[in-house]
């Protein structure tokens, strides 16, 4: 038989600068689990080579972002390096509805304003091992100019100094272990009692 658990999925906020590897990790927890889902964010940046459209975002014009903003379409937004990247709220509140746990790939401040919205979502901050591997890791994708470079690097600083503002912190070295560290939080999380409250009562009756 299979254990009673919390009908509604989690909402997992993973932050941490630019290049530390969260779109490369939150594919490998979904490989891992593919029962997850990833939340597919609205940007107004151009797509890198090989992203695509409702794979990776949904690339947007200013315009539309903001009709989107306006009509109440966007749980949280931020502006990241002069382009808007904002999580969609209808298609996040159907999954968790439906018992996914479903992963976001956002800024600090981004999770930040979830955990006002969604006291109970899960925050996790993703390091890298020292700037100069995060400097390594951003030249090697090689997707950004010098000047973009420079900006997302200073911005990494000010990222990684928020750490604290986050329940979880995972040093991304190596790519699997990183992966188990996160799925081995998320098995936890749903372990907590405030998630299964009342389970006595319907294990009692069974
Ligand atoms: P990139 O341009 O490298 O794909 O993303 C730049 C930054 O925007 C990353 O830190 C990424 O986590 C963040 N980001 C992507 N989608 C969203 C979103 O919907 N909301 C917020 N707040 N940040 C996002």
């Amino acid at each position: 038989m299979t254990a009673p658990s919390a009908a509604h999925g989690l909402l997992i906020c993973v932050s941490g600068p630019s290049g530390v590897g969260k779109g490369t990790i939150i594919r490998e927890v979904l490989r891992r689990r593919p029962g997850m889902a990833h939340s597919i964010s609205v940007t107004t940046r151009s797509p890198r080579p090989g992203e695509q459209h409702g794979v990776d975002y949904y690339f947007s014009d200013r315009e539309s972002f903001r009709r989107m903003l306006e009509a109440g379409e966007i749980l949280e937004h931020d502006i990241y390096c002069d382009h808007f990247y904002g999580t969609p709220l209808k298609p996040l509140q159907q999954l968790v509805a439906a018992g996914t746990d479903v992963l976001l790939d956002i800024t600090v401040p981004g999770s930040l304003a979830v955990m006002e919205n969604y006291p109970d979502c899960v925050t996790l901050c993703l390091l890298p091992p020292s700037l100069t591997e995060l400097e390594r890791r951003l030249s090697k994708r090689g997707t950004e100019t010098a000047e973009v470079m420079q900006k997302r690097l200073a911005k990494a600083r000010e990222e990684v100094n928020m750490a604290s503002c986050f329940q979880y912190v995972v040093v991304n070295d190596d790519l699997a272990e990183t992966a188990r560290q996160i799925l081995a939080i998320i098995d936890a999380e749903h372990c907590r009692y405030a998630r299964l409250a009342g389970i006595e009562e319907t294990i009692l009756a069974r």
